[in-house]
């Protein structure tokens, strides 16, 4: 089997395959010079399936046991842990466990199909099945999406108080749609600070929001020297046609981002790459590419079927609400208790969490909330 992309999604279903099926001929292949690019990935405990508890442990994350939310007019923390993966141990533990038999660094293929890839200097390998984790390439065919994009910057600060995640603080001018600002003490003296926008375009002009997030880090007294950055703009999803985006007669299997596998209402993926993996290492074997085909694609209707709440929700976001009122939405939600507010975070609302989340005073104009939730 081979895998193209090593970042989170190729990475960590390559490490489950490994363990599973120590015997399988198994190939990950990646462009880059190292595993899982240039990422923070955060998640809470609860994104976290049972069968991956381990696989996470060995990735040895930054944990903060409590967390914390403000808006103007509402201040939460909830005791309930958050934690952060940097790449470097995803590619520190893809090297300790894979052979390097087993993975190709600075190979990008020019050419996939289901049983062969072509890499840029001509070579081709083939195999029994190929599977697509080339991650995010500009726009998604078929989706009606919204962004959420930000910029970090680590800083070399001493960190107030360095057992509590600020999620999200959104008393700030509220531009280009939701606009936040999140805040991980990565330990004692280090902190990472990201400007993040709930946007209608996926434009992000980098040095803009850098310098933004320079400024917000010094109102806070944590502007140090700086030790990274990072960036994403990731896709929110409203709406779409899911045949459009993945064709039933595509023979190509697919895993991460390339497959549509992520949050829909925040575009996180973590929880679901780990499933994925799990998933996918427990199917039975033999491995071909038509059963992963079939396989794969059949997980990503039900993940559409799974967040039909969701887009109803991201169309009240980006339909219903104007782009700087939609801090009231996310507002409204956060009067939830925890366990409701991890099990949307976790992809997996209850009917009553559906409920609750749409209740009480609508926090958008009612006609435009239900001209939202009318659309398809
Ligand atoms: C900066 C940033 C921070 C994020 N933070 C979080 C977070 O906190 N929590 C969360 O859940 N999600 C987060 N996300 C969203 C999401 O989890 C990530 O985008 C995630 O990495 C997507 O996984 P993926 O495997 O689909 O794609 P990627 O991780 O991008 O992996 C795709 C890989 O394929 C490789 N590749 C591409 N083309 C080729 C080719 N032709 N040949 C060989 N290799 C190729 C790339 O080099 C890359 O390594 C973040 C995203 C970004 C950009």
């Amino acid at each position: 089997m081979v895998i193209v992309g090593g970042g989170l999604a190729g990475a960590l279903a390559a490490l489950c395959l490994a363990r599973r099926h120590p015997d399988l001929p198994l190939l990950l292949i990646e462009a880059g010079p190292g595993f899982g690019g240039n990422h923070t990935w955060s998640f809470f405990d609860s994104d976290v399936p049972n069968a991956a508890r381990n696989l996470v442990a060995a990735l040895e994350p930054v944990r903060w046991p409590r967390h914390r939310v403000h808006f103007s007019g509402r201040e939460r923390e909830f005791a309930v842990a958050y934690n952060s993966v940097g790449a470097e141990a995803l590619d520190a533990l893809v090297r300790a466990r894979l052979r390097p038999d087993q993975y190709r660094l600075n190979a990008s293929a020019s050419h996939i199909g289901p049983t062969e890839v072509t890499l840029t200097g001509g070579e081709t390998i083939r195999a029994r099945a190929v599977i697509d984790a080339r991650g995010p390439d500009g726009p998604m065919p078929g989706l009606e999406l919204g962004w959420q994009k930000f910029v970090g910057i680590e800083f070399a600060a001493t960190a107030p108080e360095p057992d509590c995640a600020t999620v999200m603080d959104a008393r700030l001018p509220q531009l280009d749609g939701y606009r936040f600002v999140y805040v991980l003490p990565m330990s004692a003296q280090r902190v990472l600070v990201e400007d993040t926008y709930y946007s209608n375009g996926p434009d992000l002009d980098i040095a803009l929001v850098a310098g933004r997030v320079r400024d917000l880090a010094a109102a806070r007294g944590l502007a140090g020297r700086e030790l990274r950055q990072e960036h994403g703009v990731l896709p929110i999803l409203i709406g779409g046609d899911p045949d459009r985006f993945w064709p039933s007669d595509d023979p190509l299997p697919r895993l991460g981002l390339k497959g549509g596998f992520f949050h829909a209402t925040t575009g996180y993926s973590f929880g679901l790459a780990l499933q994925l993996a799990e998933e996918l290492s427990g199917l039975p074997g033999p491995f071909d590419a038509a059963m992963l085909a079939g396989w794969s694609r059949a997980r990503f209707r039900r993940h559409w079927r799974e967040t039909r709440f969701f887009r109803l929700l991201n169309r009240m976001l980006f339909h219903a609400a104007a782009p700087d009122r939609r801090d009231r939405i996310f507002s409204h939600f956060y009067r939830l208790p925890p366990d409701r507010i991890a099990r949307f975070y976790a992809g997996k609302p209850s009917y009553t969490d559906m409920a609750r989340i749409l209740s009480g005073k609508p926090p958008v104009p009612v006609g435009a909330a239900i001209r939202a939730l009318v659309r398809r």
